[in-house]
């Protein structure tokens, strides 16, 4: 596909276009839907991000750090409701050493049949190498948007270049890495959508993120549109047909733009849903943008995928790509 095909289809593409997709998703992935379990451990930030809420100067949030025991307490729950991947996220910060995650990783390598992401940002390299030490299999960092000029606008304190440095850093270090965009970001175009994926190609990246903009009313983006959900499932289905054997999925801000939002990308290419275990008490100070953040539950997406007759996937689902000495995921065994 050219760069022109896909900007086409992104702006012109109809119900063949997510029909392919989908034949694609279940040719690639099967129809079982890997549940990843996230525990949103952290939500200080010294980011300031205009599009999100955890931005360093919403003086309006209050700020956590969940303890050790609670994070375990959590998991040992979400295991026992089928989750079969944790993902740690945070905001960008030092609120926490290196040293506690570590710990927490081995903790739940230990006591848990688990695959364990972390989502935690752009961090020096000697964390990198303890966090995989101690067990850790995934690495997220989104890159929100491949354009370099619209990076810089939306990030004042952070850089394109770093971010991608750092995937390939945690890629030597044996991490399946995973990007991702924000669709609807004010001045973004098809352009820049179609090199977004480019991008989780040419990065040949275990999992690519797509979901659509929601403007928060605390941040310099309030008075903005939210992205088109139309737009977004077609960046979905061309990012499938485009990417392959690529974990994708219905990200949860496909929800806050439509009800039934995740259900339709999971029917345009997704193959991956997430459900919040973040206790509820910190869930609601963990706004990256407004949502109904009680709603997002194991049972909620067991209940979506029941009405689409798709199965949980029952392993970990682990890389879909088969690695090499060069890329050294291949120590996962294949989804
Ligand atoms: Fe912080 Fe991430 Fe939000 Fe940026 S997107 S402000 S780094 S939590």
């Amino acid at each position: 596909m050219t760069r022109d095909e896909i900007v086409s289809l992104i702006e012109r593409g109809g119900e063949a276009l997510l029909a392919e997709a989908d034949a694609a998703r279940k040719h690639h992935c099967g129809d079982a839907v890997h549940l990843r379990g996230i525990v949103e451990f952290s939500s200080v930030c010294s980011r300031n991000c205009a599009y999100c809420g955890l931005r360093k100067n919403n003086l309006a949030l209050r700020r956590y750090t969940m303890d050790e025991d609670d994070i375990l307490r959590v998991v040992a729950e979400a295991e026992r409701q089928g989750v079969r991947t944790i993902v740690l996220q945070s905001g960008e910060s030092e609120a926490y050493r290196p040293q506690w995650l570590a710990r927490i990783i081995a903790a739940i390598k230990k006591r848990f049949d688990l695959a364990v992401t972390l989502c935690v940002g752009v961090k020096p390299l000697v964390c990198y190498r303890m966090w995989r030490q101690a067990g850790a299999d995934r690495y997220l960092i989104k890159h929100e948007t491949a354009n370099p000029a619209l990076y810089e606008k939306l990030h004042p304190d952070s850089h394109l270049d770093q971010r991608l440095d750092a995937l390939e850093r945690l890629r030597m270090l044996g991490y399946q890495i995973g990007l991702g965009n924000i669709i609807g970001l004010p001045g973004q175009t098809a352009s820049d959508l179609a090199d977004d994926i480019l991008l989780a190609r040419d990065r040949d990246v275990d999992m690519a993120a797509f979901g659509p903009f929601v403007p928060h009313p605390g941040t310099p983006l309030a008075s903005c549109p939210p992205g088109d959900i139309e737009i977004s499932l077609r960046v979905v289905a061309v990012a499938r047909l485009l990417l392959g054997a690529v974990h994708i999925p219905a990200t949860t801000a496909f929800d806050a733009i439509a009800p039934d939002g995740r259900e339709r990308a999971l029917q345009a290419g997704a193959n991956v849903i997430m459900a919040d275990l973040t206790p509820l008490h910190y869930r609601n100070l963990y706004q990256i943008y407004p949502s109904d953040r009680a709603a997002n539950s194991v049972a909620r997406v067991k209940a979506i995928l029941a009405r689409l007759d798709r199965p949980l996937a029952t392993d970990q689902g682990h890389s879909l790509k088969q690695r090499t000495e060069a890329t050294p995921c291949g120590a996962h065994p294949r989804a």
